[in-house]
């Protein structure tokens, strides 16, 4: 084996760790055999050619409480490879039991040299296994992190001396939370710093030389994965009424069976294979309000996706899906787009506009030099004054906004109903302005028609002036 040509030097230490239930690995650690194919050598190989002769009763490593065994490097690459993420790159982070740096610093003293880092060793072998099964390469600039943590509880109070000595640096408050007793203060970086003061005749006789041994190995916490969110972006229709934008309970139960959000959203997760999204509108209308001509902007943020490398043509497939289905809610141009693109949403609000149309209820009908007046006043700008509307007062500051709208077209259909067509900023309350919010918008439709009572009886958005996402050229 060329991985271990230059043991030799490392016989004289082994015999004797082997003896405290050293395992292979930490006997190449504490002979500080650097980082390389060494480490990828198993138990037996390692042993034969140190000239150690196995024994069966070898309990959990007292130095790494076993961590570096296969099986708990089986288990985070099979979970791992279990989530079929779609990465080539990976960075791995380690949280390892607190024990291990006492640990360390007990086989430093017994060796009379520092061994080779735990945590690096772990994230070697890892990353080998990772390269070798799952095909990705260890980068520590990777959208994929992997954070997998080690608990191991008969040593979690293994680093107990050090606070209790005379002279220990570490600062620890017990505290009661919850019914549960805890300590802060006690961190990793407070044990390491803490070790560093500590003389070796106090780590040997409070701790022990070598490390002691321990009944159980260490197990795998939890394997967290953390890649960066994928977007996707498009405009949503709305083609009945009832829907909310996003899911819509109070109190457990549903509002509106339907949410924009979830008949986009589900089979987008479905795809991406995410944890959970989030979808951003550029505003919103009510949900008895439609959305109809080229939608509303909005973008979708997907959490954890395990799949990046998605065609256009797969995430056309599901506008398509809608638009065939004939589902209430469908969608336009939707696409992966770039983190930096979802600005747009936000930096657009106050520049667009809307464009509405509103069936319209007046308890008196309008002679025709109203409607000609509205109308006249109609083809240029009305400005409004709008206070906050009663019916949003539970959530927003009561303020007088001023707000502008750009065109207004009133058109009588049939008995008291009307049709009005209004193109305004974004922001301005348009029910409100129709039926006048018990004087909290002036003028309204309803003060302009001589202080007759107007209702609203439907209400459509026809257009969002946001150009966003692009258009898809095929
Ligand atoms: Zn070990």
């Amino acid at each position: 084996m060329d991985s271990l040509a230059n043991i030799e030097s490392v016989k004289g230490i082994a015999h004797p760790l082997y003896e405290a239930g050293v395992c292979a690995l930490c006997i190449l650690r504490s002979a500080v055999v650097p980082i390389g194919p060494a480490y990828l050598e198993s138990p037996a190989t390692i042993y034969r050619a140190l000239g150690i002769t196995q024994s069966n009763s070898q309990g959990p490593c007292p130095a790494c409480l076993s961590i570096l065994s296969t099986e708990l490097f089986d288990q985070a690459v099979a979970m791992y490879k279990g989530e079929e993420f779609d990465c080539t790159t990976v960075c791995v982070n380690v949280e390892m039991p607190k024990s291990i740096y006492v640990r360390q610093k007990s086989l430093q003293i017994f060796n009379k040299r520092t061994p080779t880092e735990m945590k690096d060793t772990i994230k070697y072998i890892i990353g080998k296994r990772l390269a070798e099964s799952c095909c990705v390469a260890i980068d520590s600039e990777s959208e994929m992190h992997i954070d997998i943590a080690f608990k191991h509880p008969e040593s979690a109070k293994d680093h107990q001396f050090l606070i209790d000595r005379e002279g220990t640096t570490i600062k620890t408050r017990s505290f009661r939370k919850k019914g549960v007793d805890r300590t802060e203060g006690d961190s990793t970086s407070a044990i390491v710093a803490d070790l560093v003061q500590c003389d070796e005749s106090t780590v040997q006789q409070q701790f022990g030389v070598p490390p002691p041994a321990i009944q159980e190995a260490a197990e795998i916490e939890s394997v967290v994965y953390r890649r960066k969110p994928l977007f996707v972006g498009g405009r949503y229709l709305k083609l009945e009424r009832n829907i909310s934008q996003t899911p819509f309970v109070v109190e457990g139960k549903r509002v509106t069976e339907l949410s924009v959000s979830e008949v986009i959203g589900d089979p987008i997760k479905d795809l991406i294979r995410c944890d959970s999204y989030n979808m951003v509108g550029s505003g919103r209308e009510d949900a008895d309000v439609r959305m109809l001509g080229d939608g509303r902007p909005f973008y979708i943020e997907c959490t954890n996706p395990r799949r990046t490398n998605i065609t256009q043509e797969q995430i056309s497939q599901i506008e398509k899906h809608l638009t065939e289905t004939g589902s209430a809610v469908q969608c336009r141009r939707l696409q992966i787009i770039r983190p930096e693109d979802t600005k747009i949403i936000k930096e657009g609000e106050e520049h667009k506009t809307k464009h509405y149309c509103a069936l319209v209820w007046f308890a008196t009908l309008l002679d025709s030099e109203t409607l000609d007046e509205i109308n006249r006043l109609g083809s240029g700008a009305i400005e409004l004054n709008q206070a906050t509307p009663i019916r949003v007062l539970h959530r927003r500051a009561p303020l007088v906004r001023k707000r502008k709208l750009l065109r207004l077209d009133l058109v009588h259909l049939e008995g008291h109903f009307y049709r009005v067509r209004i193109e305004s900023e974004a922001g301005t309350y348009i029910k409100e302005f129709v039926h006048g919010d018990l004087g909290r918008t002036v003028p309204s439709l309803s003060s302009l028609a001589g202080d007759i009572t107007a209702d609203i009886i439907e209400l459509d958005v026809e257009n969002v002036s946001l150009d966003f996402p692009p258009a898809i050229t095929k």
